[in-house]
Parts: C-alpha cells; structure tokens; sequence
C-alpha cells in the first residue's frame, strides 16, 4: 500500500491549495519544496519593484468566503512581500504546514505499473510512494540565464532576478547593467535607477508597457466591492481572462478614430493590462487593428521620452501587442529621462561576452558594479522537464515531450497514469489570471480522484487520441489570433534548441472551463479509468 493518496510537487499558489483541497477531500498529501519557504514566485521573485499585474482582487482565492472578506489587500497591485504574507496567512489559516516539506527537491518520480503508485525520490535521498503524482511545479519556475561568455570572470556582483537574495542587494552607488526588458526587467529598472550611480539598461527587444495606476485599495471602495465578492468570482469564472473585463464589444476597425482615441485615452488613464487590451475584440485577431493600439502606446513613449532617438529605441515594431505579456508600470518610460540612465541596443550592437571588469558589446565595453539578469524562465514546461518523470513501461516524460509538451486538456499527459500537471500545456494557464486558473484545475484533479473512488476505479490516463485532438484544437485557436508571430517565451523561443510549439490554450477561461467540467460530467470521456 502507497505511503500517500498523493505527492504534490510545489508549494506556490497551487502546492498550497492542492494540500489544501486534497486534505479536505479526506486524502493523506505531502507538498515537497525545493524551497525554503513557501509562496514559489513569491518566494523566489523578491527583487525591488516585484508586484501582481493582475488586481489582487482577483489575483487571490475565491475558494473561502470567509478568506476572501477577512484579508485585506493594501493596493490595487499589491508588492511581492505583500503577496507572500497572504500565501502564508492561507497556510496558517488552513493549517497547511504540517503537509509541505521545505528545503526538498524532487528529482525523480517512476510510475510503478504492477503496485499501480508513484515512487517519489527527493534530494535528500528519501523515498515516498502515493498513489497520485501531481505537479505544482509552476509555469514560471524554471529560470534562465543566458549562456555569456566570460560570466564567470565577471569581479562584481550578478543576480537573476528569480533568485534574489532574500537580504537584498544594495546598489547605491553602483554601476549596474541589467538584461532584459520583460514584465520583470521593467518593473526593477526604475527600482535600481532611483538608487544605482548608473543603470545601464541592455535591450534586445523593446516592449510594450502599460501604466498601472496603483494606488490604495479605500476601505470604503473595499467594503463596497466585498459585499459582491461571490458574484464577482462567478463572472471571473466565467469571463475570457479569468478577469471581468468590460470591452466596447466592437471592432476598432469600424469605429471612427476620434472614439478609439477617446476609448484608448481613458483606458490608459484608468491603467491596467487588461481592460486595455479588451477595449475592442479584433486587436489580438486582425494586424490591422493591431497596428492601431501599438501605434497608440508608440505615440505615449514618445510624449514620455524626451530624447527623440532614445524614444524610438523604446518603441516596439517586432510583434503584435499582447502577443508577449503586455508589461505594466507607472515609470518605466520616464525613467530614461534621468541622466543616470542609459538605453544599449542590442539590436544593431549585440551583448558579446563579459569579462572581470563588465559587459562588451559588438562596439563598446561598459564598466560594472552588478549585472542583474531579468532574463526570464523556460516556461510551461521547463520545471517538471528537470524531474527524471518516468510513466508506463518507464517512458521519460522529457523523451515523451521531446517535439514539445503535451497534455490533454492540458492537465494529464498519455503514457503517465495517475499523474496530473496543474496549469500544464493547454490549458489557459500564463495566458490568464494564474490564481483562478490555479483553483479550477486543482477543483478538477480533486473530483477526477473523488470520482475514481466512488466507482471502484484506481488509475487514470489520458488516451494519445484526445490528447492529440486537444493539442490540435489549441494549435489551431492559437493560429487564429496573432499570438504565434511573436519569438515569445509562449512559444518557446526564449530557451535555445526549445521546439516551437504554442501550448497555452487561449480560446478563454470560460469556455475551457466548461470543456473540463462537460468531461468530468460524461464520467472521463478521453481519459482511461482503470480498476485493480
Ligand atoms: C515576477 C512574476 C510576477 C507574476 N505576476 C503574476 C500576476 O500578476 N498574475 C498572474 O496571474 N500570474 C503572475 N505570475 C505568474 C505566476 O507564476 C503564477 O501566478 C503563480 O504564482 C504560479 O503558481 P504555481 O504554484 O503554479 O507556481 P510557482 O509559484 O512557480 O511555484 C512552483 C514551486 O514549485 C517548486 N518546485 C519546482 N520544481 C520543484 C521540484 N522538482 N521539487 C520541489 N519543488 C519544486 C518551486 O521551487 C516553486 O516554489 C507572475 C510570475 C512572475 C515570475
């Protein structure tokens, strides 16, 4: 008999409500964390300037009411340290830490085709068997630093920004170069410009950033919303992005410049990525209607940057808008106007080695204090990939994976009974407001189990056939919108040798939820249930 009813890999956002779900559902659970804390992103992710871009008001649980009116979120986009205190309020408040294990990586887990359980082996040479394998391990966990010549030589200090000291870094004074201008390199820049002697901050592609408009979260408006928290989580189940977002309905394309003006001028001034993009329904189809929002937000660098040459290095012209996470910051663009600050181009003079006193470029060398690397994650797949996963017949999960991840509905995989991938490829997952995404799988995997105990039934398994006819139907939705013609990290194309595959499910929140519920409904359709 298994050790376990199940092993969870992970204790972010969804290693914490799975212990807590499956707990509650009456079954023994272990979270392993590689980790010494808990919190995943928000533990590993504590450089300056970390926040949500999505409003805690829905980047939250909505599981317990009771949780829901008792926290109170300080601002609409609250700070790293703000995020991690509730994670840990959640595990205090469900009593949760006696069922995760910090300071634990999982390296291996073989599943056992006779006994019908996993065997999980950790870091510190345990062993633990359990009769379901469910991996937490975060679509953004995996971090990546580039491979640059002469790092190693480097005399300063360099960071990524997915392991920041939990002390700090102190940059006062310091010439600092940082890599990468994704939601996390705009979000620290300002952070270091506002301390460091000098940033100097090194762009391969520009992008596009929104302005947050943070500001505190009112206890009047607070009270106000709270009293129709429920509904508001039924709609955001319900909704596209798994945020409510009120769009105009229309094309921008039909609507007359001076409304799209209007309509754009006040999203802007109301900040916020999504609302934003929801303005009309053809900017993520139609490059036309595309060209019309990008040329928007140039129009707003270059009223922003003072240096003519420096704006129109900012202004992005190498992909659609949306079809790379749309970046949010309030001072982000101004920031280029201090004197400290410096925009290199990698574009026309590529990063070519570093060496003890800095970083060289095809045309210059800039002397360094500290590099910080914001440079991103092997994303979706990359963490459960760095688990030696062996399913039936001892298959490995990365050989199975080999042309690119894959997962029926994009929550089990074939060949891998009894194992489940919360937010895995296809499903909406990075494409959608994580938290509740996070909730409706691990909802899901509880009732699959739930489901399999009631009617005598031990395994669970994806066929190959509805696995492939899921991946075709989200290869195809996916090729209808623009998202596939940006190099993203969507796609892959962030990770060298990575195979392109576009395996985030974007036809909506809603509708895949429906899809998983329909299939939980008709008893499994597309999966095979098996009994001793
Ligand atoms: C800076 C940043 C900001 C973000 N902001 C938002 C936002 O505003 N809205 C939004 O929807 N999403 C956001 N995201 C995405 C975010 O990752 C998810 O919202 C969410 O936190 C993911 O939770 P998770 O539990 O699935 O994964 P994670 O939080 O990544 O947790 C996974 C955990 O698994 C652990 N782990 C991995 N492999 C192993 C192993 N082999 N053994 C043991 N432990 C292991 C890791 O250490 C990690 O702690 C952001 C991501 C980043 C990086």
């Amino acid at each position: 008999m298994a050790d376990l009813d199940v092993v969870v890999v992970g204790a972010g956002f969804a290693g914490i409500y799975a212990v807590h779900a499956l707990r509650s559902s009456g079954l023994t659970v272990r979270a392993f964390e590689a980790g010494g804390g808990i919190g995943g992103t928000w533990f590993w992710n504590s450089y300056p300037g970390a926040r949500c871009d999505v409003e805690s008001k829905d980047y939250s649980f909505s599981f317990s009411p009771e949780l829901e009116q008792e926290w109170s979120w300080s601002e609409r986009y609250p700070a790293q340290p703000e995020i991690l205190r509730y994670l840990s309020h959640v595990a205090d408040r469900f009593d949760l830490w006696p069922h995760i294990q910090l300071n634990t990586r999982v390296t291996a887990a073989r599943w056992d085709d006779d006994a019908a359980e996993w065997t999980v082996t950790t870091d510190d040479g345990a062993v633990v068997s359990a009769r379901f394998f469910v991996s937490a391990v975060g679509c953004l966990s995996a971090y990546q630093v580039p491979s640059l010549p002469g790092l190693e030589t480097f005399s300063g200090t360099w960071h990524h920004t997915a392991r920041w000291p939990a002390e700090g870094v102190d940059f006062a004074g310091k010439r600092v170069g940082l890599i990468g201008t994704g939601s996390t390199g705009i979000q620290v820049a300002p952070q270091i410009a506002a301390v460091a002697s000098q940033l100097y901050v090194f762009q391969r592609t520009a992008n596009y950033a929104v302005p947050n408009r943070n500001r505190p979260w009112e206890p009047a408006a607070e009270r106000e919303f709270k009293s129709r928290y429920r509904q508001y989580r039924k709609e955001a189940r319900e909704s596209f992005l798994g945020v409510p977002v009120a769009g105009t309905g229309r094309p921008v394309l039909a609507e007359p410049p001076e409304d799209v003006q209007r309509t754009f001028t006040e999203r802007w001034q109301a900040g916020g990525g999504m609302p934003f993009l929801g303005a009309y329904t053809d900017l993520l189809v139609d490059q036309a209607a595309n060209d019309v929002i990008a040329e928007f937000m140039r129009d707003r660098i270059r009223e922003t940057v003072s240096d003519p040459v420096v704006a129109e290095l900012l202004c992005p012209r190498t992909f659609p808008v949306g079809s790379k996470r749309l970046c949010q910051s309030d001072d982000y663009y101004a920031m280029y106007n201090r004197p400290n600050v410096t925009l290199v181009d990698l574009r026309s003079t590529p990063l070519e080695s570093a060496s003890a006193g800095g970083l060289s470029t095809t045309s210059a060398f800039y002397e360094l204090d500290a590099i910080v690397f914001a440079t991103g994650f092997d994303a979706i797949s990359g963490a459960l990939r760095q688990i030696d996963v062996r399913g039936a017949s001892g298959v490995a999960l990365a050989d199975r994976w080999g042309a690119g991840p894959h997962a029926y509905l994009g929550i089990a995989t074939a060949g891998f009974p009894n194992m489940f991938i919360v937010t895995g490829p296809g499903s909406p997952s990075v494409l959608s407001n994580m938290a509740l995404s996070i909730e409706q799988h691990v909802e899901w995997i509880r009732d699959c189990i739930g489901y399999l105990g009631a009617h005598g039934f031990t395994t669970v398994e994806a066929t190959s056939d509805a696995e492939e006819a899921w991946m075709a139907h989200v290869t195809e939705v996916a090729y209808s919108t623009l998202f596939p013609k940006a190099d993203s990290w969507y796609i892959g194309a962030n990770i060298p040798g990575k195979p392109r595959v576009f395996t985030t499910y974007v036809g909506g929140v809603g509708p895949y939820g429906s899809k998983c519920d329909e299939v939980a409904a008709a008893g499994y359709p597309g999966f095979a249930l098996g009994a001793p």
